[in-house]
């Protein structure tokens, strides 16, 4: 998987609230809410409803265009491009920041097929973990105890 950005999906229509989500989609450096995506793309396309992003982030995922992720609080679902940089993230469990991880070691095992007869297609991975600046915070409030 590379962070070049996916087809349009064969079958899609390419309606003019789409093209416009598509469109939005593209310029986002990590996945966004549908609300957040919705504020981003009026100031371009003044047309288009937040349902009607909502239906068409819904129509890119069902074709595996779109990844969706859960927003690290757990109260968001998140849409990005499926590139590398959407499907591979590190989460700070303290700050909730998301941060795209660069390298991934499962690259080459992208196509296979597994021991129990599974078809790989793809893969995301999330990283749990503090960011620095939290991971620092954290040892100052928590010294070893020495
Ligand atoms: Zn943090
Ligand atoms: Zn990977």
């Amino acid at each position: 998987m590379s962070d070049r950005c996916p087809e349009w999906p064969k079958g899609l229509k390419r309606t003019r609230a789409r093209l416009a989500v598509w469109d939005t989609l593209k310029d986002q450096t990590r996945p966004v809410s549908a609300a957040l995506l919705f504020e981003r793309l009026l100031e371009k396309h003044s047309d288009v409803s937040l349902s009607s992003v909502y239906r068409n982030l819904e129509a890119f995922a069902e074709c595996q265009t779109v990844v969706r992720t859960t927003s690290p609080d757990g109260t968001a679902t998140l849409y990005g491009l499926n590139t590398h940089r959407n499907t591979h993230l590190s989460v700070c469990i303290a700050c909730h920041a998301v941060r795209p991880v660069s390298d991934c070691a499962y690259e080459r095992a992208a196509t296979d097929i597994t021991e129990d007869g599974f078809h790989v297609t793809g893969h995301r991975l999330e990283l749990l973990g503090y960011c620095d600046a939290c991971y620092r915070k954290l040892e100052k409030a928590a010294p070893s105890a020495e």
